[in-house]
């Protein structure tokens, strides 16, 4: 593997080529004095230019070959990059780690095959709308595979268009200030052309300030990470971790990039329909005010002043009108709202009430028709009582008739006979007291008269 032969490298002796007349050299950003000399060839630059741009909703990569040079001269050391290889992602499914571990392979077969000899002196990957930094995974990348001392690492967000290298400063990995495009003097025009493509200003620096992937990427990344760095320090699994690191960046990159992209177009199309709708406003009111105005110029124009001032203080005086009246009007409303509601309490009192009356009419209604069945019995009572009397009035002849009267009659001679028959028996008393009187006077008188006042009681009686 690639890592493992990297190792204790020699830099190559090499005349600086800013200062070889045969190449021409421009500078992009500025390149410090403490820098590392980084140049860049024009065709890899180019060419990273163009992979970044291929697909910017994931995270690119690639390596970067070239040499690392020392210049005989002054013992200066510094990076010189003359191709790059792109890592091909697409080809792969979500089993990344495979996919990777396929992708390193082609990579490694492509530089063995095309350039057998140049070093890798680096690595480059995209940073999509993140702007230019190294994460703690690229750190953890950088440290684990490109260790050595002239190794480099190249970030493009071709969303912001930015741009920067990282180099090594003793255990750290600071950015530098610029770096060198390079190519022969006959390619200076294109090489001037390329600078300035590349120094474009950001679109929107201040968006997101080279701030850090999002807390939920991070994690990702982070996770993708620890399980390569569990397993044993062999070459071949750091080669592993790597390859896995690179499947999870890519996953991850495709979920924060459409994520920043979504977003991003999102909040295009609101400020798009927000701007057509202030742009349609602003020309409908500016139609309307100038319409407005044309025609209060064209009507004031033949007045002068003073009849202006009139119609104006008249005008005016309408508005007051209107809404002294509109004021009237809406405490009217008020008054009728308020009578209303009392009319609804009213209208549910009277609904109440008619309710009640209601069940008292049915009540009544019961009784009236109770009412009435009396009334029916009585007149027929007082029918048949009609009846019995007419039928006495009719027995009243009977009873004062001839039949009647020999009743009568009958019954008076039956008192006669009755008053006969006591006189009869009184007077039988009487004789039998006058035969028993008559038959003790008849007797000597030898006996005592104990029968005198029985005789004078009988001859009173
Ligand atoms: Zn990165």
């Amino acid at each position: 593997m690639i890592f493992g032969e990297v190792r204790h490298r020699e830099p190559t002796r090499m005349k600086r080529p800013d200062r070889d007349p045969r190449f021409a050299c421009v500078a992009c950003g500025t390149p410090q004095a403490d820098d590392l000399p980084i140049f860049l060839d024009l065709e890899p630059a180019d060419q990273i230019e163009r992979h970044a741009l291929s697909d910017t909703t994931v995270e690119l990569g690639g390596i970067l070959l070239g040499k690392e040079c020392v210049d005989p001269t002054t013992g200066e050391h510094f990076a010189w990059i003359s191709r790059s290889i792109e890592a091909k992602h697409y080809a792969n499914t979500r089993a990344s780690f495979t996919y990777t571990h396929d992708s390193w392979e082609e990579i490694t077969r492509e530089r063995e095959r095309l350039h057998p000899d140049l070093d890798v002196v680096g690595w480059y990957h995209t940073h999509p709308d993140f702007g230019i930094f190294l994460s703690h995974h690229d750190l953890f990348i950088h440290q684990n595979f490109f260790s050595q001392p002239l190794q480099v690492a190249y970030v493009v967000d071709p969303i912001q268009r930015t741009r920067g290298f990282f180099r090594w400063s003793g255990d750290k990995m600071v950015q530098v200030g610029g770096f060198h495009l390079r190519a022969p003097r006959s390619q200076r025009p294109a090489l001037v052309r390329m600078a300035d493509e590349l120094e474009d200003l950001p679109r929107d620096p201040g968006s997101t300030g080279g701030g850090s992937l999002s807390p939920r990427l991070e994690a990702e990344l982070i996770k993708m990470l620890n399980r390569p760095a569990h397993s044993s320090s062999g070459g071949n699994s750091s080669t592993t971790a790597f390859l896995g690191f690179l499947g999870g960046l890519l996953i991850a990159a495709m979920l924060a990039a459409a994520l920043g992209l979504a977003f991003l177009s999102a909040r295009l199309g609101n400020q798009a329909e927000t701007l057509a709708a202030l742009k349609q406003r602003v020309e409908e009111d500016s139609a309307g005010r100038r319409l407005a105005l044309d025609a209060l110029l064209e009507k004031i124009g033949g007045d002068d002043p003073a009849r202006f001032v009139e119609r104006y203080e008249q005008a005016a005086r309408d508005r007051d009108d209107a809404k002294r009246r509109f004021a009237a009007e809406q405490s009217i409303s008020e008054t009728l709202a308020m009578r209303n509601k009392e009319l609804e309490t009213r209208a549910e009192s009277l609904a109440a009430d008619l309710e009640t009356a209601r069940d008292k009419l049915e009540k009544l209604e019961a009784e009236a028709k109770k009412a009435v069945a009396l009334q029916e019995r009585f007149d027929e009572l007082e029918q048949t009582a009609a009846e019995q009397e007419r039928q006495l009035e009719a027995q009243r002849p009977i009873v004062e008739s001839v039949e009647g009267k020999q009743a009568e009659a009958l019954v008076s001679s039956l008192n006669l006979h009755r008053l006969a028959a006591y006189a009869g028996a009184l007077l039988s008393a009487l004789l039998a007291l006058a035969a028993a009187f008559l038959y003790y006077r008849a007797i000597p008188a030898s006996e005592p008269v104990p029968s005198e006042p029985g005789r004078r009681r009988d001859s009173q009686a």
